[in-house]
């Protein structure tokens, strides 16, 4: 059967003919017309003058002698009047939501025609409702009076007295806020509605034809029975008869009263009955992810050519950019006729993180400084990228490489060839011109059809910024620079881009609320969920359920019949319906299939053919991974050995014996991870300040005696300490960038830590005086023979230091440590009960006793961990077997035996590098990935 709308169009045709034009159709929204239009073309056979067409917000503009204002003017208008009134110093971005709120219930009211000084009376102490609202239903008047019974209460909570506040004042806010409105000749859709219903004076003669309507507010209800007393009005409802004769389907509440009330004109031939005389095809898929959704849409069109006749619907409109990244190359032509939110397009997130970036810009005696999560998150933006492609990945680079906390401006200079970007505005209100002047770069570098949505993004946002400049410009609202941030972010936030196409050709993506009174073969509505279809939410109000009830005004069963109706009606005409469902849960989305779904699927006039999508999803099966050695990691081994020029720290052999698997990742292959900037400090790093912290106290000592004199006077000079600690800071934290940055945030934490770390260290040690500083952070490198192969050994010692004829080897540790073992082979083993700390300090007593070949001195490793010198009995020796290791030459031959051991191992080229049995090792490995643990 031919699309409805068509019946429409011939049936007018074959009525009026040339008389077409003296008609005014008028529809619920726009797209109709464009149909209307291409069949009446598809009718006519000699020329006639196209009728006017209408929506219905346009006739009641035609008919009211107000215009509509825009979102901002309203609500800022609804600012100054409500502040006056609650006599509040709200600021307005405060105030945004909530008025926006207001403002909705204004458009209630007068669209439902409520007398809003009754509406907003407080009747919390009124013990009689007798003769108040003789307009109203006993059903009415009963929830209004349960409301308020309800709130008389003797003790009344805050959070009822505040409403009583706003509700106070809420019929004069609504009297000044229309009056001043009026004054200014503007209005909102509801005010604009209320003069046009109520207008005495009706166009003369002219005829009005409405089609596809469902719920009708009072407005249109009132105009509609005026026009038709006069004569002036034609009604044709898009219904079935399914749902208007059975009352159990919520889908025909409102065309019930609507017939009766209007009935319509009969159009021969045409039966309001498709739903069930139509040969249908409904399946319903369930899909595991919400936007998992669209990607079924390449399967379900594969065989399908470009055709107006197949619709995409979606009931949340938010997937239109994962629908249209889903939609294959064979579809060469596509409308969108869709409002799409620019808060959920790339260009809201630039600006915000160019709003961010000005609000945290620093300047300070030594420049300009920006955080460098607000930098990074510029430059990897696709926009800064547009404009920079290559600088953005370098400066990107050395921020991480370089550990940058906070990005001096000097560092981003070239990023502000295009436009000023990288600059700390003087005054919030020049953000208009700055955001502007870098919208226009973009503008600059976009040209082409690949370019076609975001010259439309910015088009759209470049006037909700004129807005917003306007604003600021007359605001008399003093607002505050933070208020000025948020505002900006709101007034883009109410943006929706109108996209727009050639709606009569291709593929047809279409918002539920667009289909009305629209036929398509075929349809794939996505996101058919309980929680979206219907919306389960209620439209923010002021007005209490029970007021709204009592008033007329719509509520959320009112909202469940106009999604119940757009759901059936759109199945009407429809050969083949594809209902698709998410089911799994993700944030902000309820899922579950709809109610509706639901209904047809217990309905004995439909069949519901029921899929499960399930994705295959590559688990990434562990798999045995072992590199056999060859002459390329036979090379790469190489240069730990004779005169190559690496050596095996303990670090190395202690990956050995972990993994060894882990240790060709890192040594042979040396695949290290990538940099990033890190805030927070790892242990590893604190370890390493620690050590250039203690470096740079004692280089002050050089070769001198230390005396607890001299150390008395370091650990008071507190100037010192810090200056210590910065420098280690500098050093080690900040990579010795060029760039001066300030340790802050947590570091300044770190940095008092380090202090106190300073003090123990040098208390311990000035128990430990009088001594020499032998050196600090001395790097030592011996060789020992394997297979004709001399093994490059080395380590960098945090201190060697000397009293009377001993040698210690010192190091630092920030964290707990463990200083007993009970063999030396234990240290050999693999598995993670070895002691690392210990085979690392007696290999540093190798080293030196290598190095140094110490004839008789003592060499003792000791340990300060920083935590356990606090008790005053610790010496830091290591403990083998219940007994100190008082000179390393004591366990040198067990030592070296199981380090031959360990390296022969390590060069054996006819052994594999296999991983760990270990699975605590992989917790904390960089390779987990490449060895899916
Ligand atoms: S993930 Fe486990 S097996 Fe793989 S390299 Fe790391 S420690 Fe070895």
């Amino acid at each position: 059967m031919e699309p409805f709308l068509k019946q429409i169009t011939g049936h007018l045709y074959r009525r009026y003919g040339k008389e077409l034009s003296s008609l005014t159709i008028v529809f619920p929204n726009r797209r109709p017309a464009i149909f209307f239009r291409k069949y009446l073309s598809e009718f006519i056979t000699a020329p006639v003058w196209m009728p006017r067409t209408l929506t219905i917000n346009e006739l009641m503009e035609d008919l009211s002698s107000l215009i509509p204002a825009d979102e901002v003017t309203l609500i800022t208008t609804l600012y100054e009047i409500y502040k006056k009134e609650k006599k509040t110093g709200e600021t307005l971005d405060n105030f945004y939501y909530w008025g926006e709120v207001m403002l909705s219930d204004f458009d209630d009211i007068d669209k439902y025609l409520v007398n809003a000084s009754d509406l907003f009376k407080n009747l919390s102490m009124l013990k009689s409702f007798e003769g108040i609202f003789d307009y109203l239903t006993p059903e009415q008047i009963e929830a209004i009076r349960t409301y308020w019974n309800h709130f008389n209460s003797e003790h009344r909570s805050r959070h009822k007295e505040e409403f009583i506040e706003v509700w106070n004042i809420m019929s004069v806010v609504y009297n000044k806020y229309r009056k001043q409105l009026k004054e200014q000749g503007i209005g909102y859709p509801g005010m604009i509605f209320r003069e046009a219903a109520e207008n005495t004076e009706l166009p003369n003669g002219r005829r009005y034809v409405f089609a596809g309507f469902n719920a009708l507010n009072k407005c249109e209800h009132k105009l509609f029975s005026r026009l038709k007393k006069n004569g002036q009005a034609i009604f044709f409802w898009d219904y079935d008869e399914l749902y208007i004769k059975d009352k159990a389907y919520e889908s025909g509440l409102f065309l019930r009263g609507n017939i009766r009330d209007f009935p319509p004109e009969t159009i021969p031939g045409y039966e309001f009955n498709r739903l069930t005389h139509t040969e249908k095809h409904i399946e319903c898929i369930a899909v595991p992810s919400v936007t998992g959704q669209a990607a079924l849409l390449p399967v379900l069109l594969k065989d399908i050519e470009t055709s107006s006749d197949t619709a995409i619907v979606l009931a949340d409109e938010s997937l239109l950019t994962a629908v249209l990244s889903a939609i294959p190359d064979t579809i060469s032509e596509l409308n969108i006729t869709m409002g799409y939110p620019l808060h959920l397009t790339p260009i809201y997130s630039f600006i915000d993180a160019l709003t961010d970036l000005q609000r945290n810009a620093r300047k300070t005696n030594s420049g300009i400084w920006f955080w460098h999560k607000q930098v990074l998150k510029l430059i990897n933006h696709q926009y800064l990228r547009l404009l920079y492609p290559e600088k953005t990945q370098q400066i990107n680079a050395a921020i991480n490489r370089d550990n940058i906390i906070y990005v001096n401006q000097s560092m981003l200079g070239d990023l502000n060839k295009e436009a000023p970007l990288f600059i700390s505005l003087n005054d919030t209100k020049e953000l208009p011109s700055y955001l502007l002047l870098i919208l226009q770069a973009i503008a600059r570098h976009i040209q082409g059809d690949r370019h076609s949505e975001t010259a439309e993004y910015l088009f759209h946002t470049v006037k909700g910024l004129n807005r917003y400049k306007d604003i600021i410009e007359k605001s008399r609202f003093n607002l505050s620079t933070e208020s000025q941030y948020r505002l900006l972010m709101k007034i883009l936030k109410t943006i929706r881009i109108p996209f727009s196409g050639e709606p009569l050709k291709g593929l047809q993506v279409i918002g539920l609320m667009e289909t009305r009174l629209l036929d398509f073969n075929r349809i794939i509505l996505l996101s058919a969920n309980e929680g979206t279809l219907p919306k389960t939410s209620v439209t923010p109000s002021y007005i209490p359920y029970n007021l709204r009830s009592g008033f007329g005004l719509p509520t959320i069963e009112h909202q469940d019949a106009i999604f119940a109706y757009y759901f059936y009606r759109l199945l009407q005409g429809a050969k083949h319906c594809t209902l698709i469902y998410g089911t799994a849960t993700e944030a902000t989305q309820r899922l579950g299939m709809s109610r509706y779904l639901y209904q047809l699927k217990y309905d004995e006039y439909f069949t519901l053919h029921e899929k499960q999508v399930v994705f295959t999803i590559n688990t990434a099966q562990k798999r045995s991974i072992s590199i056999n050695r060859d002459t390329t990691t036979e090379e790469k081994l190489a240069v730990y050995c004779n005169a190559g020029n690496e050596y095996l720290s303990a670090s190395a052999l202690n990956t050995f014996l972990n993994c060894k698997l882990r240790f060709y990742f890192r040594y042979i292959s040396q695949m290290n991870e990538p940099d990033q900037v890190t805030e927070d400090i790892d242990p590893a790093t604190l370890g390493n300040l620690l050590h250039h912290a203690m470096y740079n106290i004692y280089r002050e000592a050089g070769n001198k005696t230390i005396t607890a004199g001299w150390i008395n006077k370091t650990a008071g000079n507190t100037t010192l300490l810090y200056e210590a600690v910065d420098q280690a800071f500098h050093e080690i934290f900040f990579n010795n960038t060029k760039n001066e940055q300030t340790i802050a945030g947590r570091n300044i934490i770190i940095r008092e830590v380090l202090i106190k770390y300073l003090k123990i260290i040098l208390t311990k040690d000035e128990q430990y005086t009088p001594f020499t500083i032998l050196s600090t952070e001395e790097k030592l490198i011996a060789t020992i023979p394997i297979n004709n192969k001399k093994i490059k050994i080395g380590g960098r010692i945090d201190r060697i230091d000397k009293k009377e004829n001993i040698i210690r080897i010192v190091d630092y540790k920030t964290g707990e440590v463990k200083n007993k073992i009970k063999t030396i082979e234990s240290l050999f083993e693999r598995g993670t009960k070895r002691n690392t700390i210990v085979l690392q300090m007696l290999l540093y007593g190798w080293l030196y006793n290598e190095q140094f070949k110490t004839s008789g001195n003592p060499v003792i490793p000791v340990i300060y961990p920083v935590r356990q010198l606090i008790e005053e009995s610790f010496n830091g020796k290591l403990i083998l077997d219940k007994q100190e290791i008082n000179n390393f030459s004591d366990i040198a031959g067990i030592y070296t035996q199981c380090l031959t051991e360990l390296l022969t191992e390590l060069f054996d080229s006819t052994q594999p590098y296999t991983q760990t049995d270990d699975l605590t090792e992989c917790a904390n490995c960089a390779y987990t990935r490449i060895c899916r643990r």
